[in-house]
């Protein structure tokens, strides 16, 4: 439709719009009644009118509005030979999607993972990916003091006003340091390269357990990046240190350009000390009862819940009698992704297993896709009982219908579902990941199919190992707090 003439500013700039919106809308086929064949977003490769638009316009059943069921009979996808030589790739794809006569076509907004619009993931998805700021996460975490975190975040994109600054914009004549005044100003000197800075920082890393000599700045940040990582109460520790290091040097700098005022760098480290100690009291602190642990908090002076872990046994779970185990994983690692099942009797004798991979997406799917494995592999052997033992929690939640899927999963989810009512009993069990070594190393074969069975005289030996093990009750350890 055209933009009509006589609307407003600001209904055309709505209407302009639609271009965008419309890369977001994506058809998951299901009887294909509702999504036109050329014209909507449903195939792999995208809209098909814009790879292709010619051919199809003398079509007496391809014409322009053709609907995707126009290509499906009696379930099955069924181009005419006349077309199909044409369409090449297009054709190719049609096997990996899914038909459903029974369910109507579902249309959703592919920038989310719901399927539903929201204005934040629009947005992530419109704009151009900014570079990988991977600082962040020490900058901007839970327990941060905002006001450390904002000169720290100014500092690092380069964006406090040093005397150097100024000095090249002509606003000052003298860039040198007010802490040594032996170099010029900049960001790299101030809180770094300056003796005054290095001292304070020297100590700060000896509080945090570190005795090391100073590097550069962008290796500091490197290497606090690095060591400064998870989400408990040692590593908030280190970040506030590392913000609070960043805010004191700065106000100090401040506290002698503005009100020619000073303080010595023990002076100076004893703030930071004083303030980071006082947020951390503030938030609780549980940590394993470790002796770096123990350490860590008495050189701070902080109180903190230190807990045992313990180690349990686990074991391969076997199936309810005459039921089968059917134990499935997915895996994504980098630009591979893969899943597998395993099928396994009382004793723990392998009765089938497969392997499959798939173009990477995320791990959820993956997971989905091992358990999809694992039914089609049940049912083509004739298995009328079944029990599938994950280690997806998610997984878990999904079949139970207790938590809607990310779209992408939409179409596997439902062929699962529908795949589970062909058998007589169904029982699903969240399993602990030790217990999973069969279907993890199935999972991780990545063969160049999306469906291998693999026969069990020709499993490698590590697999064969880990059944044998399996089978005979080997007590996996698994630690828990
Ligand atoms: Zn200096």
């Amino acid at each position: 439709m055209g933009v009509p003439q006589d609307s407003s500013w600001c209904w055309r700039k709505i209407l302009a719009d639609r271009e965008v919106a419309k890369r977001f809308i994506f058809h998951i086929i299901g009887n294909g009644l509702n999504t036109r064949f050329w014209k909507d977003n449903w195939h792999p490769l995208g809209v098909l009118t814009d790879r292709f638009p010619t051919a199809l316009r003398y079509d007496s059943s391809f014409h322009a509005e053709a609907l995707v069921s126009a290509g499906i009979t009696q379930d099955k996808w069924e181009i005419p030979p006349h077309i199909s030589a044409s369409l090449g790739d297009i054709c190719d794809y049609l096997h990996t999607i899914q038909i459903d006569p029974s369910c109507e076509d579902q249309v959703v907004w592919s920038a989310s993972s719901k399927g539903d619009y929201t204005l934040k993931e629009t947005y992530n998805a419109l704009r151009p990916s900014k570079p990988n700021i991977s600082w962040t996460k020490l900058v901007w975490f839970k327990e941060k003091i905002p006001r450390h975190s904002f000169i720290t975040w100014m500092a690092l994109h380069r964006v406090l006003r040093t005397r150097f600054l100024l000095f090249v914009w002509g606003i000052t004549t003298d860039p040198s340091c007010v802490m040594c005044g032996q170099a010029d100003e900049d960001i790299e000197h101030i809180f770094f390269e300056c003796p005054f800075a290095e001292f304070v920082w020297t100590h700060l890393l000896l509080d945090l357990g570190y005795n090391r000599s100073i590097l550069n700045m962008e290796q500091e940040v490197q290497w606090c990046m690095l060591n400064f990582t998870g989400d408990h109460s040692v590593s908030y520790i280190k970040k506030l240190t590392f913000n609070a290091f960043f805010y004191h040097m700065w106000a100090e700098r401040n506290r002698r350009v503005f009100r020619s005022e000073s303080r010595t760098p023990s002076q100076v480290l004893q703030g930071i000390r004083s303030d980071v100690r006082l947020r951390a009291s503030g938030f609780e602190k549980s940590l394993s009862d470790t002796d770096y642990n123990r350490q860590f908090m008495a050189r701070w002076g902080l109180d903190a819940c230190f807990s045992v872990p313990q180690l349990i046994n686990c074991y391969w779970k076997k199936p309810f009698p005459g039921f089968v185990m059917i134990n499935t994983d997915g895996s994504l690692n980098g630009d591979v992704a893969g899943f597998g099942a395993i099928i396994r009797d009382e004793e723990g004798n392998v009765l089938a297993a497969a392997t499959g991979s798939s173009p990477p997406k995320t791990i959820i799917l993956h997971e989905l896709q091992g358990l999809e494995t694992g039914l089609k592999l049940a049912y083509m052997h004739k298995f009328r009982n079944v029990q599938i033992g994950t280690d997806s929690m998610a997984v878990l939640s999904y079949v139970q219908r207790s938590i809607n899927p990310p779209w992408v999963a939409i179409t596997v989810l439902r062929n699962i579902r529908r795949m589970i009512q062909s058998f007589e009993s169904f029982h699903i069990c969240h399993i602990y990941r030790e217990t999973n070594e069969a279907a993890d190393h199935l999972a991780s074969l990545y063969p160049t199919t999306g469906f291998l069975e693999v026969i069990p005289s020709s499993f490698a030996e590590d697999l064969k190992k880990i059944i044998f093990d399996d089978k005979n009750g080997k007590a996996y350890p698994r630690r828990v707090y």
